[in-house]
């Protein structure tokens, strides 16, 4: 069978290339007489390995030494409470815009005095709320309070992505950006924290990288009575995020998608390829008399395209015949129903191009 045109939201399509190269080291990395899932973390083979990831991903993203990377495990999920158990001090704000933000904003609660800042809730959590900042200073929200602000800047679910970072003042901002990480240059200087689950654009599942800050983590952590040893940023970075086995495998093939994405021309190359992309889709469901996206259209994911028929019955149809064609990974999250279509970064031109393609054919066997 060939490899099929692969949409999920993850985890999710790797680039051939990167896949290619693992396959061909897997019994024996260059030099080491064996293979990655078999060396050491602590040996000299690994420790480079690792080294090269770190400095990849930091030439790829500009990230200065005033920031410390760490690849941990336990999924985003986790960070949603390591994040207030390091930096939740008084108060915290969270912007709600979907289940994820949701799920951090919850479990921050557990540690802490938990302000929403905004939420689009009520909107079904189609379109990205603004922050009312007159508003939330007569409700007594002082953003000079605030420990920090946090987002989930991409929303893999609802299909939303912030098309502006809210301006959180003095308080640092807190991202989840595990489905937009890596898609287009940003600038770490706006954050105080991101965090991704790397089985979208950066790797496999299993490793989630965390850039933070290094003045946020020096006091270690917030609640040091109840933060795990593991999840404790400052000990982790002291440690070079090898407090205890990290994971190895997914570290080395993060580092070989990073080297993959310098290799294609770096984020301003991720950034116009992901574009495109997206606007040709976007494009066809905007033109289409038969599927539509439900998404306030500025507030459109460029990483995930939810849409839909309206019949799920119709929808189905259209997923099963796609599959029958090679495209696969379209059905939508179970929460929401229809289709979602996730372009990451290894998802090529020419796999939405086929896509759009059978959109339309797909919508004009319907009208015969
Ligand atoms: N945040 C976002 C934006 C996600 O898309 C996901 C998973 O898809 C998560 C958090 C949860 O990540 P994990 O499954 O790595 O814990």
């Amino acid at each position: 069978m060939a490899r099929v045109r692969n949409f999920s939201a993850g985890p999710s399509a790797l680039p051939e290339d990167v896949l290619k190269q693992v396959q061909s080291e897997i019994l024996e990395y260059p030099g080491a007489g064996m293979s990655v899932l078999e060396m050491s973390h602590r040996g000299a083979d690994f420790r480079a390995i690792f080294a090269d990831a770190e400095a990849s991903l930091r030439r790829i993203a500009q990230i200065p030494n005033t920031y410390r990377i760490l690849f941990l495990q336990g999924g985003a999920t986790l960070q949603f409470s390591a994040i207030p158990l390091n930096l939740l001090r008084c108060r915290a704000g969270y912007i709600l815009t979907g289940n994820f933000s949701k799920k951090a904003y919850l479990e921050a609660q557990r540690y802490g005095e938990v302000d929403v800042l905004a939420s689009g809730e009520a909107d079904g959590f189609l379109s990205i709320p603004q922050l009312n900042q007159a508003a939330l200073s007569e409700a007594g929200v002082d953003f000079t309070d605030l420990d920090y602000v946090h987002i989930c800047e991409n929303n893999t679910i609802y299909g939303t992505a912030f098309a502006e970072l809210p301006d959180t003042g003095e308080a640092p901002l807190v991202a989840d950006v595990s489905s937009c990480f890596l898609s287009a240059p940003f600038d770490i200087a706006r954050y105080g924290l991101m965090y991704a689950g790397a089985q979208k654009n950066a790797g496999p599942a299993g490793v989630t990288v965390v850039i933070v800050r290094e003045d946020l983590i020096q006091q270690g952590p917030a609640q040091a009575a109840l933060c795990p040893t593991y999840l404790d940023y400052r000990l982790q970075a002291e440690h070079g995020s090898m407090y205890n086995t990290p994971n190895t495998f997914g570290i080395y093939l993060a580092g070989k998608v990073f080297s993959w994405i310098e290799r294609q021309g770096g984020l301003d190359e991720m950034g116009k390829r992901n574009r495109k992309k997206a606007e040709l889709l976007y494009t066809a469901l905007d033109q289409s008399h038969l599927f539509t996206c439900p998404v306030e259209p500025t507030s459109r994911s460029r990483m995930n395209a939810i849409f839909t028929t309206g019949d799920p019955k119709l929808d189905a149809e259209f997923i099963s015949a796609a599959a029958k064609r090679g495209l696969t990974g379209l059905r939508g999250h179970r929460m929401l129903g229809g289709m979602r279509a996730s372009l990451y970064n290894a998802v090529s031109l020419e796999a939405v191009e086929e896509l759009v393609s059978f959109i339309r054919e797909f919508e004009s066997l319907q009208s015969h």
